[in-house]
C-alpha cells in the first residue's frame, strides 16, 4: 500500500496514513476501517462495501473458518508448536476463560508445561480456531484443523 504524504480529508491538519479503498481519498488513523484487505472510510458507499467485505467473511465461516482481522492484529503468526503430554507431563494448552472472539470464535490458550497434571511452565499465550472438517476423500469421516496465533501482548493475559 502506497502511503503519500498526504493530509487527512476529514481533518486538514493530520497526516494521513492510508486512502480508502473505494473512494481513493486519503485519511487519518481515526477515519479509515481496517478490512480484510484494505482499509475503508466512514461515507455511506464505502461502509457498505466494507459491510459487504465482513459478510463474505462471516459467510465462508462455516467452511473455512480464519482468524479475522483484529484478531490477527492482535496476533504474530508464531503457532505453539508440537503439543505433547504422555502421562500428564508434556506440554499442552487451558483455555483462558472470557478470551473468546465474537467474530471470529477463537479462544486464547496458555500453552503449559505439566508434571503429573501441574503447571510448572508457561510458553505463552495463543489465539487458536479448532474446527472439525468433512474430508472429501473418506465420506463421512471428519479431520480436526487447528489454527494458532501467538499474542503479540503477552502481558495483557497475565493481569
Ligand atoms: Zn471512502
Ligand atoms: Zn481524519
Ligand atoms: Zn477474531
Amino acid at each position: 500500500m502506497q502511503i503519500k504524504n498526504n493530509n487527512c480529508l476529514n481533518h486538514p491538519n493530520k497526516k494521513a496514513i492510508s486512502f480508502c479503498h473505494i473512494c481513493n481519498n486519503y485519511y487519518c488513523e481515526e477515519c479509515l476501517i481496517e478490512g480484510r484487505e484494505y482499509y475503508y472510510c466512514h461515507k455511506e458507499n464505502c461502509f457498505q462495501e466494507y459491510k459487504k467485505d465482513l459478510e463474505n467473511f462471516l459467510e465462508s465461516y462455516d467452511t473455512n473458518p480464519r482468524f479475522c482481522p483484529q484478531c490477527i492484529k492482535e496476533t504474530s503468526d508464531e503457532s505453539t508448536g508440537d503439543i505433547n503430554s504422555t502421562n500428564l507431563v508434556g506440554t499442552k494448552l487451558v483455555q483462558i476463560d472470557g478470551g473468546t472472539c465474537l467474530l471470529c470464535k477463537s479462544i486464547i490458550v496458555e500453552k503449559q508445561y505439566e508434571i503429573f497434571g501441574f503447571r510448572v511452565k508457561s510458553f505463552g499465550f495463543y489465539r487458536v480456531i479448532q474446527f472439525k472438517k468433512y474430508r472429501t476423500d473418506l465420506v463421512g469421516s471428519k479431520e480436526t484443523i487447528f489454527y494458532a496465533r501467538k499474542l503479540l501482548n503477552q502481558k495483557k493475559i497475565l493481569l
